[in-house]
C-alpha cells in the first residue's frame, strides 16, 4: 500500500458545499474516528453498528496537525488505570480496534513496546491498576526491580519498590493515525477538507449548518463537535469553564548513532507516576521521547510560540541522568509544546449540546484522550444511533463535575493536581 493512501486529499468544496448527514468539526483522535464509525461502520461488539451516514470531516488545519493535541509523534496506549475500571475496559476495546483497523489499512499505527509502570511504594496506582487487570483479564506481571533490571539493564531501578509491566500495551504513531483514519473515511467515500467553521444557522431546537472564514454553508443532519481545545472558543458560554488547555513539554534525546537499546522495539513506554513524568522509546525519526506530566501554564492552541523553556530541559534532564544514565549526556534531537485541553475532573466530555438536539460534542481528553480515540468514536455514533447511555458514562456529561474525581489527570498519568482555573 502506497503512503499516499494514508494522507487524505482535501478537496475543494467550491461555493456551496453539498449537506451531508453528519458534519464532523476536527480531524483529531476523537473527531477522526467518529467519522469513520460514522461512514464505515464496525461499531458495537457485532460490528453492526453506524455507517451508511454521508460524512464530512473538516479541519482547520489538517488531521493530526502541529497545533492539535493529537498532532505529536506518539501517544501511550496501557489498560492500567488504578482502581477505574471503564478506563481500562474502553482502552482495552480501543487496542483492537486499533489493531484491526492498522491492519486492514495496512499501515504501522501501534507499536508492541509494552508499558512498564515504576512503583515507589508497595501500594498505590500500580497496586490498584494490577488488582484491576487481574479481575479484567488483562495480562500484566509485577517484577522486582533486580528482575527489571535484568530484563531493561538501560533502566536504572534500585530505588523503586517495585515496577508492573503490561506486555500487551505499547504506544501509537499519533499524528500518522490521524492522517490514516481521515484517509480511510475519504476511500471509504467521505469527505474530507480544510476549513474552520463555527456553529452557523439553527431553528427548531437544531443547527442546521456550519459556516467557515469565507462565509460558505456546510450543512448537515446532525453535527459532532470534536475540536479539541478549542471547544471553549466554539462554545464559549456553554464549555468556557469546562475545558482548560495548559502548555506542556515534549523532549526527544538521541541516543548515539547505532545505539538501539533506547528504541521502542527494546525499550518499553514506561510511566513514573510518582514523579510525575514518562516516555516512550525511539520511533526511527526521533530520539527517546520523555515529558513531565505537571500541569503547564494555561495557553492559547492557535497563536501560542511552541518553543520549550531551558527550565523545562533542566528538570527532565535530571530525571534522564538518574533513570537512563546512559542517556545522561544525549543531546536535545527534537521538542514539541502541546497543549493539554483537561476537564475540571479530567474525564472526558462526550455529549449531546443541551439545546440543539442534532449536535455532539467531544473533547476533554485531559491528558489520555488519543489511546481512546477508536473507542470514543464507536461510543459516539452508537449513541447518536440511540444506544443508552451504559453504566458510569454519566462521568461524560456536561454539567457540575468535581476537581480531581478522575484517576487520570494529564499525560497519562494520574492527576498530580487538577488544574486551577
Ligand atoms: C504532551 C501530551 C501527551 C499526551 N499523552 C497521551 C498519551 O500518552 N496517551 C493518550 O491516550 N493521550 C495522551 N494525550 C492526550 C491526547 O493527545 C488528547 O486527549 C487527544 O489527542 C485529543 O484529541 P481530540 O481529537 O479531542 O483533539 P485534537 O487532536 O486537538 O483535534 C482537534 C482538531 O480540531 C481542529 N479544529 C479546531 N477548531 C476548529 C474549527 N473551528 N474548525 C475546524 N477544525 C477545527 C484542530 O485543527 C484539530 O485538528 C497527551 C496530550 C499531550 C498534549
Amino acid at each position: 500500500m502506497s503512503v499516499a493512501l494514508h494522507r487524505p486529499r482535501p478537496e475543494d468544496p467550491g461555493a456551496h458545499p453539498a449537506p451531508s448527514d453528519l458534519v464532523v468539526v476536527g480531524a483529531g483522535a476523537m473527531g477522526g474516528w467518529s467519522a469513520w464509525f460514522a461512514r464505515a461502520g464496525g461499531a458495537g461488539p457485532d460490528g453492526r453498528g453506524g455507517g451508511g451516514r454521508s460524512v464530512t470531516l473538516l479541519d482547520a488545519w489538517g488531521p493530526g496537525n502541529p497545533r492539535a493535541s493529537s498532532g505529536d509523534e506518539t501517544r501511550i496506549i496501557r489498560s492500567s488505570h488504578g482502581t477505574d475500571r471503564l478506563y481500562a475496559r474502553w482502552s482495552r476495546r480501543a487496542l483492537e480496534l486499533w489493531k484491526r483497523h492498522a491492519e486492514a489499512w495496512g499501515v504501522e499505527l501501534f507499536l508492541p513496546s509494552g508499558v512498564l509502570w515504576l512503583a515507589h511504594g508497595a501500594t498505590g496506582w500500580e497496586a490498584d491498576s494490577a488488582a484491576a487487570l487481574t479481575e479484567l483479564g488483562v495480562p500484566h506481571e509485577r517484577l522486582a526491580p533486580e528482575e527489571a533490571a535484568r530484563r531493561w539493564p538501560q533502566i536504572r531501578t534500585d530505588d523503586l519498590d517495585h515496577l508492573l509491566w503490561e506486555p500487551e500495551a505499547g504506544a501509537l504513531r499519533a499524528r500518522d493515525a490521524c492522517l490514516a483514519v481521515a484517509a480511510a473515511v475519504q476511500r471509504a467515500g467521505g469527505r474530507y477538507a480544510v476549513a474552520s467553521v463555527r456553529p452557523g444557522r439553527s431553528a427548531g431546537g437544531r443547527l442546521l449548518d456550519v459556516v467557515d472564514g469565507e462565509g460558505r454553508r456546510w450543512a448537515g443532519e446532525s453535527f459532532l463537535f470534536a475540536a479539541g481545545p478549542w471547544l471553549p472558543r466554539l462554545f464559549p458560554e456553554l464549555l468556557g469553564d469546562a475545558i482548560r488547555a495548559t502548555r506542556q513539554e515534549v523532549l526527544f534525546f538521541g541516543p548515539e548513532a547505532g545505539d538501539r537499546r533506547f528504541h521502542w522495539g527494546s525499550l518499553p513506554a514506561w510511566c513514573d507516576v510518582h514523579d510525575a513524568i514518562y516516555g516512550v522509546g525511539a520511533t526511527d525519526a526521533w530520539g527517546m521521547k520523555i515529558a513531565s506530566d505537571r500541569y503547564g501554564p494555561s495557553f492559547d492552541p492557535t497563536d501560542g510560540e511552541r518553543v520549550v523553556t531551558r527550565e523545562g530541559i533542566a528538570e527532565v534532564r535530571t530525571y534522564l541522568a538518574h533513570r537512563f544514565p546512559d542517556l545522561a549526556r544525549a543531546p536535545l534531537a527534537g521538542s514539541r509544546v502541546c497543549q493539554y485541553e483537561t476537564t475540571i475532573d479530567g474525564h472526558f466530555l462526550l455529549a449531546r449540546h443541551p439545546e440543539w438536539e442534532n449536535v455532539w460534542l467531544a473533547g476533554g481528553g485531559s491528558g489520555h484522550g488519543f489511546k481512546h480515540g477508536p473507542r470514543i468514536g464507536e461510543h459516539l455514533v452508537l449513541r447518536m444511533d440511540g444506544a443508552p447511555e451504559a453504566e458510569g458514562e454519566e462521568r461524560f456529561r456536561i454539567g457540575p463535575r468535581t476537581p480531581g474525581a478522575a484517576p487520570r489527570g494529564g499525560g497519562d498519568l494520574p492527576a498530580a493536581e487538577p488544574p486551577t482555573r
